[in-house]
């Protein structure tokens, strides 16, 4: 079976997300853990969380990812924020060890000219200082376009950030397709290749989710600007042959572009439609 759903937005509360992904045909979902763009957060429904967990259970959902902000950012010159990172990092963790199954996703960050280098350390740090071997939840970093001074643009760079963190054999990847296709990875035209040196550099054992977006420009462009699926440079065959992939068909996959449930709705029609069930 397809595991797929999409981003929704938290606002209605925990349980709220769930129910609207079944609704929509979902078996699973992402949100944010608190505004995407500043870092305030609601506080804390226990009850609603738990709610939800029994909701996933009982509708066998897969695992639902939880995406940190887009001002998290590990490795900013200023103290400050990296500051933030830590905290919020911290705060997120704790409030998702109320939903076991879920994972939590995170940028690893923007070195802001001070170099690849310095990012990977601090990224690596700020890790040390907050995914203690207590955590439960699956911390992943996510595949980067590249954009600016983004870390994680290639493989090899996800893979240093692994080996510098102390927790780093715990850690897991989510691809996004937009990302590593903006990143120069031709996961469009040559998706065996990609998947052999993703294995070659971090293990395909890593991948614990594929963030499903096309993109709106070709091959290494660093852009990250997400189009829908289909609509491309990556094309609906290839989502097809990504979906079906032996190594990927039973991970979770979650769209992250038309951002409204009508469009979520068709997408996740229109990808169940190109699913071949295992007889
Ligand atoms: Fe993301
Ligand atoms: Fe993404
Ligand atoms: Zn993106």
């Amino acid at each position: 079976m397809l595991h797929i759903g999409c981003h929704l937005s938290c606002a209605r509360g925990y349980l709220a997300m769930g129910r609207q992904a079944l609704s929509i045909g979902a078996d699973t979902f992402q949100f944010f853990t608190r505004n995407p763009r500043g870092g305030s957060v609601k506080p804390f429904d226990r009850q609603d969380a738990q709610a939800l967990a029994a909701f996933l259970r009982e509708h066998r959902f897969a695992p639902i990812l939880a995406h940190a902000p887009y001002t998290l950012n590990a490795c900013a010159a200023e103290e400050r924020i990296r500051a933030f990172a830590v905290r919020t990092l911290r705060e997120d963790l704790e409030r998702l060890s109320f939903l076991p199954g879920a994972m939590l996703n995170f940028h690893p960050g923007s070195h802001v000219g001070q170099g690849a280098k310095e990012g990977i350390r601090l990224i690596a740090r700020m890790l040390d200082e907050v995914y203690t071997p207590q955590i439960q939840t699956p911390v992943l970093l996510e595949t980067m376009a590249g954009k600016g001074s983004e870390v994680g643009r290639s493989f090899e760079e996800l893979r240093e950030i692994i080996q510098a963190a102390r927790e780093g054999d715990r850690l897991g990847v989510c691809l996004d397709t937009c990302h590593v296709m903006d990143g120069g990875y031709d996961i469009a035209g040559r998706l065996e290749d990609v998947l052999a040196e993703f294995d070659r550099v971090l293990g395909l054992s890593r991948l614990r989710a594929i963030h499903l977006n096309d993109s709106k420009n070709p091959l290494g462009s660093h852009k990250d600007r997400h189009a829908r699926i289909g609509e491309g440079y990556i094309g609906l065959e290839a989502f097809g042959r990504i979906i079906n992939h032996p190594q990927l068909r039973n991970l979770p996959f979650y769209l992250e572009t038309p951002n409204e449930i009508e469009g979520y709705e068709r997408e996740i029609a229109l990808l169940r439609g190109l699913y071949r069930e295992e007889s």
